[in-house]
């Protein structure tokens, strides 16, 4: 008995419902679905909704649907289809059967319209567009009837009949339910349910020319599917009257009535999560498509170096909440840095090159060093890193005038270069503008594996490479795309404002240890205290690109401050 108290704690309050349903009886099998429109690639607040949908069907072993609720030929298309059937396969999640269009119903639908017209439930309007919407009226005031809302059922018949075979051009006419012009929830002020579209259709190609409305097509079709739990986020609250009216009007009460659920979307600071505006960056270029690795897609995550298990984890964090919030991104980097740090190899690379001639090392020598790949993973193993006399450690682990709390290199002083020796820095060689183009330093060969020789002390240890043996890479830096923590909470929805110009450095010649030469796309690595990276989708062999995860750490907080 305790146990099950202490299980229902943990529930989110859709999973208290569904174990209420099991055990009540009222459902044998659960039954859910992901319903994403075709407009647009998928982003991480669908991964949330994919998460929680897709993971009751496991919990529960019920089924979970992917329909694509494809009412709008205009706005869809299939690269979106397929793109959203590899992003669900790609986060893990398997669908019953086939994936499932809302198209597939559009007889079905049909057949429903002319049911509501026969109960003198619908009537065909000839108003425009805009005298609908200026009739409609506000929220506090009731809106006006249209002059065409007490044709007869014949005539309302044979026009959505001439509609159907093509007769009338776009907006000259539309169906719509016949509920009433006085209600305060706007949706239910007689909704269109049919529109005109001589428009071509990505799976019903031109046998249609009018197209059912969203609301006129969502509950209906989780009706077909027979979904017991219509799980959707908070701005769908208001439609359910609508959804439940239209089901009122065709439910057969042998079948089972999907009841509609709501929870919070997913918002992510310093990004703008809606498809609409997502499409808009990749339409004026400020990004380089869907999958840029600075996009919030579940496409440009995966390119950017995130991991399934790293965004499952983050939506199970998230939880499922009643209310909207905004949502640190911090708290998806930690996400990805929790995985990463488990599963990469460790590697050396040095971002902005300083060269160091160690000037007691024998000019032809080489050694090859010993360097663990992952301290987290013993069966990782090690490899060898080669080691000569010039090398590169970053240009910011020098300083000519550096404080006592400085520990990596200043004048005079020792560090430790990781896996080979401890070394100290002698000369600052300058150019004529005074800029420092390489250090002569002395190395301790006693030092060997960066270990102490005699137990003295050496607090900093450097990353490097050796020049000889660096092999070139190309690696993409990312900032936020956004230097707004809440670009969509504008008034004016001016979120274009507040895109940062400087959301990507390339860095065209990061140095790096040879081992890098064999990386393979999607391939992910630790660069020592550099942070975690990616090898890009359209690296080569001879053109290595990887793109920055995270960093190591969150150095958001700090930056913000400066
Ligand atoms: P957008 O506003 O980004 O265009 P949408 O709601 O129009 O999103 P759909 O394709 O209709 O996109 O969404 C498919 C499913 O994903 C819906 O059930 C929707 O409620 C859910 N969903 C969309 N955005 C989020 C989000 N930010 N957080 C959680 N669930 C979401
Ligand atoms: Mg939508």
């Amino acid at each position: 008995m305790e146990n099950t108290a202490e299980k229902k704690r943990s529930l989110n309050f859709i999973e208290a419902i569904i174990e209420d349903d099991l055990e009540t009886g009222k459902h044998k099998q659960i039954v859910t679905r992901f319903p994403p429109e075709p407009n647009g690639y998928l982003h991480i607040g669908h991964a949330k909704s994919i998460c929680l949908n897709f993971g009751i069907g496991q919990t529960y072993n019920g089924k979970t649907n992917l329909r694509f609720d494809d009412t709008n030929p205009t706005k869809e298309d299939v690269e979106y289809v397929d793109s959203i059937i590899e992003d669900v396969k790609w986060l893990g999640f398997k669908w019953e059967g086939k994936p499932v269009y809302s198209s597939d119903y559009f007889e079905q639908l049909y057949e429903w319209a002319v049911t509501f017209i026969k109960k003198g439930k619908a009537y065909i309007d000839d108003q425009t567009a805009e005298e609908i919407s200026a009739n409609r009226g506000t929220p506090t005031r009731e809106g006006t009837f249209s002059p065409y809302r007490n044709r007869s059922i014949e005539e309302n018949l044979d026009l959505f009949a001439r509609m159907k075979a093509g007769e009338f051009a776009d907006g000259e006419k539309v169906l719509r339910a016949k509920i009433g012009m006085d209600s305060p929830n706007m949706h239910m002020r007689d909704p269109v349910m049919y529109r005109i579209k001589h428009a071509s259709h990505h799976r019903t190609g031109n046998k249609w020319c009018i197209y059912p409305m969203y609301d006129f097509t969502h509950g209906q079709s989780d009706y077909i599917e027979q979904v017991t739990h219509s799980l959707c986020t908070l701005e769908f609250e208001n439609h359910r009257p609508l959804y439940d009216w239209y089901l009122d009007n065709i439910y057969d009460e042998k079948l089972t009535r999907p009841r509609q659920i709501e929870f919070a979307r997913l918002n992510l600071s310093y990004t703008v999560m809606s498809k609409r505006k997502l499409a808009e960056l990749v339409e004026n270029k400020t990004v380089s498509g869907w999958d840029d690795p600075r996009m919030p897609t579940i496409s440009g995550l995966r390119r950017r170096g995130y991991t399934p298990s790293s965004i499952i984890n983050f939506a199970d964090k998230v939880g499922i909440a009643k209310r909207n919030n905004i949502i640190d991104v911090a708290l998806l980097e930690h996400s990805i840095r929790e995985d990463l740090n488990k599963i990469t190899n460790r590697v050396m690379a040095i971002l902005d090159p300083l060269k160091i001639i160690i000037t007691n090392y024998p000019e032809e020598k080489e050694e090859e060093l010993t360097a663990i790949n992952n301290p987290e993973d013993e069966t990782k193993g090690t490899r060898l890193v080669p080691f000569s006399r010039e090398i590169y450690i970053e240009r910011a682990d020098f300083r000519e005038q550096a404080n006592r709390k400085f520990f990596r290199l200043k004048p005079g002083s020792e560090v430790r270069l990781r896996y080979a020796y401890f070394i100290k820095c002698n000369d600052i060689i300058k150019n004529e503008t005074g800029e420092i183009t390489e250090l002569h330093c002395t190395y301790d060969p006693l030092s060997k594996g960066g270990k102490s020789p005699d137990g003295r002390k050496v607090k900093g240890t450097l990353h490097w490479v050796s020049i000889k043996h660096a092999i070139d890479i190309q690696a993409n830096l990312y900032d936020r795309l956004f230097t707004d923590a809440s670009p969509d909470g504008h008034k004016d929805n001016n979120f274009k404002e507040f895109i940062n110009p400087d959301s990507l450095t390339i860095l065209n010649s990061v140095k790096a240890e040879p081992y890098l030469k064999q990386a393979k796309p999607n391939e992910k690595y630790q660069f020592e205290r550099k942070g975690y990276f990616c090898v890009d989708k359209k690296s080569t062999p001879e053109k290595l690109i990887f793109n920055r995860t995270v960093e190591l750490r969150n150095n958001w907080a700090q930056k913000d401050k400066k």
